[in-house]
């Protein structure tokens, strides 16, 4: 079964529709995307350059307070208890240290704050105790855990004497993974929308995290770490080591080498779009469906005409499918040229039908009804219960005509009487020519008494003129009437011929009566 016109028209619609809506809200999911994405990645680079200046400040900070103590303590580091209470009141008065401690050149702990009391006396061993005896200068170790166990960094400054000799340091440690003021300083902005950051030192060892245990994990395989590491700053997406697409800004904290990366899940933050396109497809669904109607019913209009007129077009009567197809209204240009294309083919094919009917009840020669034109005429009489005379006529020796004059001279003849027929009659007389040189006139509502005079008048005409140059010719009419000579219309026929027979057998030309 092949598709309707309806259905193409709805069906195109819909799809161009459904093309024209897609890429409308293709477009701009992809807009925002990119506005989420540049904006996020924005908003990332520059928090991120925000807590490395913080950072850097704090950390200036803290080596600025261990330098001034390092100074004042350089006479003093004999004395015990004024370095018990220089690192006392570095670690309250500032607070950016977990623990204070003053090491002698040779290793050994001068003095510490409270809650390392124990280690007093002892010799310290640790990375940071190594690197900043090592370097005699100020140093920011890398992370490690110390003898307490915990993972930290230490800030140290060289104490020199006056005369120049090195005699040891003070340091500061700042814990990784237990409270402490870079925690704090990193940890307070924390944001709740799925966005985070973390910190990385110049080796790419995680040095903050929110994740605690990960402090200390070496990341460099993030593009972005290996990014920061060498001191570059900017924005970038990437996926990081745990596989995760992240839109991470990055800036570096100089005085450290340490990284700073704030960044952000991009499913998190294009999480609303998703969320926004599907609310936009909610609140375009019932207008979409008040269109797909609008343009179903209009589809219907398109289609109806064109329905119609195939349907009307089907019906067998010529003449009610015409009548019909004239009512299509074709409201539009193609169906109003498809209607006139088919009233007109329907109006030549009833013209070519009618003359053919014309034809098939005319006599050739003489242009008067056939034999079958008078069976219609006699039929249509009977149908409307028109009562008739009927007028049988035989041109008289009619074989002598043609003997004499030849057979195109009689055909003419005949013509001639057909002609003179119709000068005698009226037009609602019927004129037959019923075979050779005889005729037949109907004559509704005309009685056999009018119908004989009829018949007198035109044999008069006739014995008084010639025909094609032929004079002489008479003709023998008989007379009858339907219903009075029968209800039978053959029985009145036959009445007719009897009656002409008779005209005939009394010496013809002459108009004989049946008698009824
Ligand atoms: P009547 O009727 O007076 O008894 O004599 P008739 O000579 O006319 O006899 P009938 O009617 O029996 O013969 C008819 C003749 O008419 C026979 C035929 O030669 C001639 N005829 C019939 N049809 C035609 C025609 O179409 N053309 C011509 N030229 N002659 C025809
Ligand atoms: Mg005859
Ligand atoms: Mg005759």
């Amino acid at each position: 079964m092949r598709i309707n016109l309806r259905g193409l028209v709805l069906a195109l619609t819909v799809l161009s529709a459904v093309a024209a809506t897609a890429n409308a809200l293709y477009a701009s999911y992809r807009v925002q995307r990119d506005l989420l994405i540049t904006n996020t990645l924005e908003s990332n680079r520059v928090y991120a350059a925000k807590l490395a200046e913080s950072t850097g400040n704090f950390l200036k900070g803290a080596q600025q307070q261990l330098a001034y103590s390092a100074r004042h303590m350089a006479a003093q580091i004999d004395a015990p208890d004024v370095l018990a209470a220089e690192v006392a009141r570095v670690q309250e008065q500032t607070d950016s240290f977990n623990s204070v401690g003053i090491v002698s050149a040779d290793g050994v702990i001068l003095a510490t704050t409270q809650n390392f009391r124990n280690f007093l006396g002892t010799r310290v061993d640790s990375p940071g105790s190594r690197a900043a005896l090592q370097a005699r200068q100020p140093v920011i170790s890398k992370p490690y855990v110390s003898i307490a166990g915990n993972m930290l960094i230490n800030l140290s400054h060289p104490i020199y004497s006056n005369d120049g000799r090195y005699r040891g340091y003070i340091a500061g440690t700042i814990y990784l993974r237990n409270e402490s003021a870079l925690q704090e300083l990193l940890g307070k902005h924390h944001y709740q929308d799925g966005s985070y950051l973390f910190v990385v030192d110049s080796d790419g060892q995680l040095i903050y995290h929110m994740e605690t245990d990960r402090v200390g994990e070496n990341v460099m395989r993030n593009p972005v770490v290996a990014a920061v590491t060498t001191g570059h700053a900017g924005a970038q997406r990437v996926v990081n080591t745990q596989g995760v697409d992240m839109l991470a800004g990055y800036a570096a904290v100089p005085i450290s080498g340490w990284g700073i990366i704030a960044q952000r899940p991009a499913e998190v933050t294009l999480k609303p779009i998703n969320a926004l396109i599907w609310t936009l497809i909610g609140y375009a669904a019932p207008l979409a469906l008040v269109f797909l109607l609008a343009i179903w019913w209009c589809a219907r209009l398109i289609s109806l005409p064109l329905s119609q007129l195939a349907a009307n077009v089907e019906h067998q009567d010529l003449a009610v499918a015409m009548q019909r197809v004239k009512s299509v209204k074709a409201w539009y240009f193609e169906a109003e040229r498809l209607k006139r294309a088919v009233i007109w083919s329907f109006t030549a094919l009833q013209e070519k039908i009618g003359k053919l009917n014309l034809a098939s009840i005319t006599d050739p020669l003489t242009g008067l009804r056939n034999r079958r034109g008078t069976q219609d005429a006699v039929e249509d009489l009977q149908a409307s219960c028109t009562p008739f005379a009927v007028v049988a006529l035989d041109l008289d020796h009619f074989k002598q005509v043609n003997d004499t004059y030849g057979h195109t001279a009689g055909d003419e003849v005949i013509r001639g009487m057909a002609q003179l027929m119709r000068d005698c009659s009226r037009p609602s007389d019927i004129l037959c020519r019923n075979g050779g040189e005889e005729f037949l006139i109907l004559l509704p509502n005309v009685g056999a008494k009018e119908a004989s005079q009829v018949a007198e008048r035109l044999r008069g005409r006739l014995a008084d003129r010639s025909l094609h140059g032929v004079s002489g010719i008479t003709v023998s009419a008989g007379v009858a009437h339907w219903p009075s000579c029968g209800s039978d219309i053959g029985q009145v026929f036959q009445a007719a011929d009897k009656a002409l027979y008779a005209a005939k057998q009394q010496g013809r030309n002459r108009v004989v009566t049946h008698a009824a």
